[in-house]
């Protein structure tokens, strides 16, 4: 699932220095000509396409960049020093717009691209400049021009990092409430209020990854349970995906009963994908007396016979979910470095992405067809109710567009 991360943002330049007024005084030489000098240029705002940056969540802090105004020019014939420019690290794939025309500026699509959104001032000239045979002391300079203002738009293309599973009420939105620095919310999805929720999680340094929470298999039922399917099917391009299991039940089932509706509704969706790499993570752990959790959670673990990583936390009050977090980073980066290093793991990415996005579609397609033969018989399945427009519709068309909430 793409979503669209977005940005407004103000760039300044600075403005040129403007030129000196001065002349020539010295012992000996009463009437020294005109020696003030020119300004130096206002420094100009640029991005840079950088590496290791997936999200705009930075842009979601401070909106508003300037670039170091010219020096004035002295007298003695100096020139005031030039403002620094202001180069400012976008993640690769951003597009640049003009906000208010709504015109590109540019894509910056590969790694160390530069891309200039705002003209630093020109500078103005000194006295000496305006020096003629007929004017020997002229008192003219010229001011230094302003600095170009814009607003810009940016705009990035976010795959989630890390997908979360779970039945509805295993505490899937509290969980990506209680680790994100920002939430985007989902906006012009047409069909549907059960919209996925996105997380960006800040990490230290500029690092960070973004958390869906798909809603549920179960979850979508009375609006068709194709829809979780549907969302399912975006979660072909994560990495990673968190079990999240409600240790405390209130209606009577077992965490262990709940854990397996979730694995089988994904072994059916996919194989492929419920092969892939999958944590437990044990929620709602404040819930219980804290000598049993220990012991509760490795019965689960056993009775379920699960062999991959288990965490345990509680989301309400964000305990445990650091460690996590960090986890994630770790096998994030661990992820994208292996891969930089070996093209051939793209390629084996991609594939897997087609064999999973094949099996989803043969699923939906199972279920519009006994849609269709519960039709016929006049009576309703459930779960194959969802719209017709969902069964031959191909995921990459199917943009999503997300803007932060204040
Ligand atoms: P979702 O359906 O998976 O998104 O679940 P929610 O995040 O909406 O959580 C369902 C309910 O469980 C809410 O009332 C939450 O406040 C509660 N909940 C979620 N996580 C915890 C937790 O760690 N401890 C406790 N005590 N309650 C939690
Ligand atoms: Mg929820």
């Amino acid at each position: 699932m793409k979503f669209v991360d977005e940005a407004t943002i103000k760039v300044q330049a600075g403005k040129g220095g403007n030129g000196c007024m001065s002349f020539r005084r010295e012992k000996y030489i009463p009437k020294g000509g005109p020696d003030g000098g020119d300004g130096g240029d206002g420094g100009s705002v640029f991005l840079v396409a950088a590496e290791g940056l997936n999200t705009l969540i930075d842009f979601r802090f401070t909106r508003n960049f300037r670039a170091e105004n010219g020096e004035q020019g002295r007298g003695s014939d100096c020139t005031g020093a030039g403002g620094e420019d202001l180069v400012m690290q976008v993640p690769v794939g951003t597009t640049v717009l003009c906000e208010e025309t709504g015109d590109v500026l540019g894509d910056l699509t590969e790694l160390g691209q530069r891309l200039k959104v705002a003209q630093g001032g020109f500078h103005g000239l000194g006295n000496a400049r305006f020096k003629s045979s007929i004017n020997r002391a002229p008192r003219q300079t010229s001011p230094g021009s302003e600095g170009e203002l814009r607003e810009i738009k940016l705009e990035l293309k976010v795959l989630a990092d890390v997908g979360l599973l779970g039945l509805p009420n295993a505490g899937k939105s509290t969980f990506i409430r209680a680790v994100s620095a920002a939430r985007p919310k989902v906006a012009n999805y047409p069909f549907t209020t059960l919209v996925p929720n996105l997380g960006v999680v800040g990490m230290s340094g500029d690092k960070s990854f973004v958390v869906a929470d798909i809603p549920g298999l179960i979850e979508g039922a009375s609006e068709g349970a194709g829809l979780g399917i549907r969302f399912l099917k975006h979660l072909t391009r994560t990495r990673l995906l968190l079990h999240l299991v409600d240790m405390m039940p209130y209606d009577g089932t077992t965490p262990g009963e709940n854990t397996l509706v979730i694995e089988q509704e994904l072994a059916k969706f996919s194989p492929t994908l419920a092969d892939g790499d999958r944590w437990l993570v044990l929620n709602k752990t404040d819930l219980m007396p804290e000598e049993e959790v220990e012991q509760a959670c490795k019965n689960l673990v056993e009775s379920i016979n699960w062999q991959g990583p288990v965490f345990i936390i509680s989301a309400i009050s964000a305990q445990g979910t650091k460690a996590l977090c960090a986890a994630i980073m770790d096998y994030i980066d661990g992820h994208r470095d292996r891969e930089s290093i070996d093209p051939t793991l793209a390629v084996a990415l991609e594939e897997r992405r087609q064999q999973i996005q094949a099996e989803a579609r043969e699923r939906i397609e199972g279920l519009a067809e006994a849609r269709r033969l519960a039709r016929r018989g006049g009576e309703q399945i459930e779960g194959a109710e969802f719209d017709e427009e969902f069964e031959d519709e191909d995921d990459d068309d199917n943009d999503v567009e997300v803007v932060y909430a204040e």
